[in-house]
């Protein structure tokens, strides 16, 4: 049975077991572990997004507003930089890992394999909708796997440019899009493919490792949750203004790692909201409406959600926006407290409440006590401060004065922690997180050490004694 979704047509569950089962038989049978047809793959991958770059810059101007900079830097580019990393490396993290071997184990030697999983499936969110699948195609292709791409169906224009980019660049046995919603993922998550990798909310994050854990399929979780941005008082003000207006309003504040609310300290706190307002300003202009530079919310459903959040006597800047548009202004509350409607979930929108402390102490408790964040940042000058939060806050990734950007470094996995998320990839990351990590012990057939074999003795047991302790 085949169900229609606006005009395409959605699978049902036989139909994604029978993509998965030949998905599986592809890379059982070796078709994709040369290292040279996986270059070749990320290769053709990156010709034909070249080809489209205009169209791909197109799709992300009519679903979020993307201005053509911000699209290439935080999409495209991206995965053109990832491409060549994996492309440049993929040799190296190929070959079997020789490890040293305990003495125990004397005459052997020791390798990891890493071995693709077979038939992976990647989920993709709609804030980055190109970058956030194929960042992990990247990484599914460079391990050797085959996948199914499902993008967002609240990006409409970018999912069906990724379909078309995927249909012209590989076979469908090899590397297919789904498009849709809901019904076809409930579909695909419960089909027993070898590995998910799923960008999303946390909410859809338990849906998924739930019907996942059915078939006891491995899952890579990329989730959310609210990210403190913390500004001590010993700190370059304008600096840090200018990183954290920026981190927060890029992409409208539709970003997983944006700062989701400010922590600073009552000695700067006045003159840090004064140096965020210059800075929307400067970076949008009097009416932000009319920046080319500032997008817009991806659907009314979550402008609504935004605009429920506010609570006007704290709005010191911005709090207006155009329904009809999708235009949410960038918006600061002062006078924030930790109990406010804001404070609950995460804001993923450009509203950034501002609360005030005086005791770094009550600010690690207070972080603790939620749960642990994807991002931290923390703007100082003193070590001891920046040595305090880094020691004592569990959260998955983040900077010292700046926002945003240690996302952006292959040599740094990128992932959460606790419900942030589970698993992390980018770079050699993305390379170990779809690979099985084979352990393999070879052992040498001209000596042989009978410590082991029974039947036991005194002399034996001495003999173990002395190897492992
Ligand atoms: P979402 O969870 O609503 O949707 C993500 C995907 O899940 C979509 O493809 C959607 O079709 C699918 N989905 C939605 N409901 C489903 C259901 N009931 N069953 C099965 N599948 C379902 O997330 P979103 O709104 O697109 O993205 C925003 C969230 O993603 C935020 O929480 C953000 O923090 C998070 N995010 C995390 C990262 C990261 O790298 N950690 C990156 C971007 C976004």
């Amino acid at each position: 049975m085949e169900l229609e979704w606006e005009g395409e047509l959605m699978m049902d569950s036989q139909s994604v077991q029978e993509i998965v089962n030949r998905q599986k038989q592809m890379v059982q049978s070796g078709a994709t572990k040369s290292v040279a047809f996986r270059l070749k793959q990320l290769e053709t991958l990156k010709s034909a997004i070249k080809e489209r770059e205009k169209l791909v810059m197109e799709a992300l101007f009519a679903d979020l507003g993307k201005s053509e900079f911000e699209a290439y830097a935080t999409e495209i580019g991206t995965v053109y930089d990832s491409i060549s990393h994996a492309m440049k490396n993929l040799k190296k993290w190929a070959k079997p890992q020789r490890v040293r071997t305990p003495i125990v184990h004397f005459g052997s030697t020791s390798y990891i394999y890493s071995e693709p999983y077979g038939s992976t499936l990647i989920i993709g969110p709609f804030n980055y909708p190109f970058m956030l699948v194929m960042d992990p195609l990247i990484g599914a292709i460079s391990a050797g796997n085959c996948a199914v791409v499902k993008p967002s169906e609240y990006t409409p224009h970018v999912s069906a440019i990724i379909a078309e980019i995927l249909a012209d660049c590989f076979d469908e046995t090899y590397i297919i899009t789904l498009e849709g919603g809901k019904e076809i993922t409930s579909i695909l998550i419960h089909t027993p493919f070898d590995l998910i990798f799923f960008t999303g909310s946390i909410g859809v994050g338990k849906i998924v490792m739930e019907a996942a854990a059915g078939n006891l399929v491995p899952v890579i979780l990329e989730l959310g949750g609210k990210s403190p941005c913390i500004v001590d008082r010993e700190t370059n003000l304008d600096l840090a203004a200018g990183r954290i207006v920026w981190g927060k309003f890029l992409n409208t504040g539709q970003t997983c790692v944006a700062p989701d609310y400010v922590l600073a300290h009552r000695d700067i706190k006045e003159a840090l909201i004064v140096k965020m307002k210059e800075q929307i300003t400067a970076f949008y202009g009097a009416d932000p409406k009319d920046s080319p530079d500032y997008g817009k919310i991806v659907n009314t459903r979550q402008w609504d959600r935004l605009n429920g959040l506010l609570y006007h006597t704290k709005v010191v800047a911005g709090g207006n926006g155009d329904r009809e548009d999708l235009y949410f202004a960038p918006t600061i509350m002062n006078g924030v407290e930790w109990n406010d409607k804001v404070m609950e979930e995460e804001i993923f929108g450009p509203i950034m409440p501002v609360l005030e402390y005086d005791d770094l102490s009550l600010v690690i408790d207070k972080v603790n006590a939620r749960p642990k964040p994807l991002a931290l940042y923390l703007f100082t000058e003193n070590k001891s401060v920046e040595n305090r939060v880094l020691e004592s806050v569990s959260f998955g990734g983040g900077c010292v004065n700046d926002t945003v950007l240690h996302l952006v470094s292959p040599y740094l996995p990128f992932g959460g922690v606790g419900s942030s998320g589970m698993g992390s990839y980018h770079g050699k990351h993305s390379f170990d997180s779809f690979s099985h990590r084979k352990s393999v012990l070879k052992k040498s057939t001209r000596i042989n050490l009978d410590l082991i074999f029974p039947p036991y003795n005194e002399r034996k047991l001495k003999w173990i004694k002395k190897f492992m302790k």
